[in-house]
């Protein structure tokens, strides 16, 4: 078989294309083949579909496609121009690549395939591409799912913040909690930023979002109180973000004590912080010992530890009525335990209790989507090699959004 028919079979390519030549250069590890279409081929106006003559060919161009052995293989072709009645002079696309594409549409969905495993610079090495160009298919890839993506808004929605690149600037993550996807990002944790997002829809397409989980973020309560009707019932706030108040309270506590223990030269405190704020479970096996003996010992930070253990309870009532009622107790034990941090954060929860009540209605959190999180994590954690923050956006969109990426 010849070399040029090898090549015509590889390459999949139909009427009326063929090639022409292929040239190897084993030195520079490169296959280069020339394609062009036979003689008299008759091509349709890429408009209409009528049957129109060739005007001229354009300049020629060349895409990358998907490597022959060890050499990076290139396709090189002048794309005919026909000229119609009707449509004047068009270019003919060729079936072998996307419109404005430097790559084959193989190429590009192995691209795809790659970044999805690693970051870009890890894609530039392994592919021989350069950053822009692999950011680029990334980049494509985003803007044709999200062309392809039915807009409409999930009946379960979590809201949530993520810190961008360790400094204090905040991005609103909106995802869909069934799907466990990311629909939307947007920059800063306003009111407007969630607005944003809520305004895409209609008033009906609105009204069919069921619950939505978020931290106690004043901002985006309210944001969704002007836009889902009935909010007061469809705001949860997430227990993680609950139970967290009185975390930071426990950690607050054992910082004011260990510091006032320090100056009598007492040392109790030290090398304990993550002991506290653990779940108890969570203690190492290695360190359950020296934690029983210190909690016996009678120390603010460990009632304050029992305060914020015995919350964590309160998720698991079955029901709201008895669920409430516990949470009364509680709030009584922690507003009468002349811990200042812990009293306050109480009352941050007290003050919020509705919509931390409205989980035994709608059992859902932002952890709900599964698996999600960690994903958002490991985008964040590839964001270093990211030059702002519309590429971690993107990043977060190809990564989580459910898109169809493929060319
Ligand atoms: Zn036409």
């Amino acid at each position: 078989m010849q070399d040029t028919e090898f090549y015509r079979e590889l390459l999949g390519l139909p009427d009326p294309w063929r090639v022409r030549e292929v040239k190897l250069d084993l030195a520079a590890s490169r296959v280069d083949v020339w394609v062009e279409e036979v003689a008299g081929a008759k091509w349709e106006c890429p408009e209409c579909g009528g049957k129109a003559p060739v005007y001229d060919h354009a300049g020629e161009r060349v895409w990358r496609h998907l490597n022959t052995c060890q050499c990076q293989t290139f396709l090189h072709a002048r794309l005919p121009r026909t000229q119609c009645a009707d449509h004047g002079v068009k270019q003919i696309l060729a079936p072998w690549s996307g419109p404005g594409s430097q790559f084959t549409l193989l190429c590009e969905s192995w691209l795809i395939d790659t970044l999805q495993e690693c970051d870009v610079t890890g894609v530039t090495r392994l592919t021989g591409t350069s950053w822009d160009e692999s950011w680029g298919v990334m980049a494509k890839a985003v803007a044709r799912g999200q062309a392809r993506k039915k807009w409409r808004i999930p009946e379960y929605l979590s809201i949530d913040e993520k810190a961008f690149a360790k400094r204090h600037r905040y991005e609103t993550l909106v995802c869909d909690l069934k799907k466990g996807t990311v629909e939307y990002v947007v920059e800063d944790r306003k009111q407007e930023s969630l607005e944003s997002y809520y305004r895409q829809f209609t008033i009906e397409e609105r009204e069919t979002v069921k619950a939505v989980a978020m931290d106690m973020w004043d901002p985006f309560i309210a944001a969704t109180r002007a836009y889902i009707p009935e909010a007061a019932e469809k705001i949860v706030f997430d227990h993680f973000h609950v139970t967290r108040q009185v975390t930071e309270a426990v950690d607050k506590v054992r910082r004011q004590e260990h510091k006032a223990l320090l100056e009598e030269g007492d040392e109790r405190l030290k090398g304990t912080r993550y002991l506290w704020l653990a779940n108890q479970e969570n203690v190492p096996k290695w360190r359950k010992e020296e934690f029983a003996a210190i909690r016996k010992v009678n120390l603010k930070t460990g009632r304050a530890w029992s305060i914020k253990e015995s919350l964590r309870k309160f998720w698991d009532y079955r029901y709201a009525k008895s669920a409430l009622g516990y949470f009364r107790r509680w709030y009584f034990w922690a507003t009468h335990s002349r811990l200042t941090p812990v009293i306050k954060a109480a009352k941050t929860l007290e003050r919020y209790l509705p919509n931390i009540m409205t989980y035994f209605k709608h059992r859902i959190s932002n952890a709900t989507a599964e698996g999600l999180n960690s994903k958002i994590q490991m985008v964040k954690e590839m964001a270093c090699g990211f030059r702002n923050r519309e590429h971690y956006r993107i990043a977060i969109y190809f990564h989580c959004g459910g898109l169809e990426l493929y060319p």
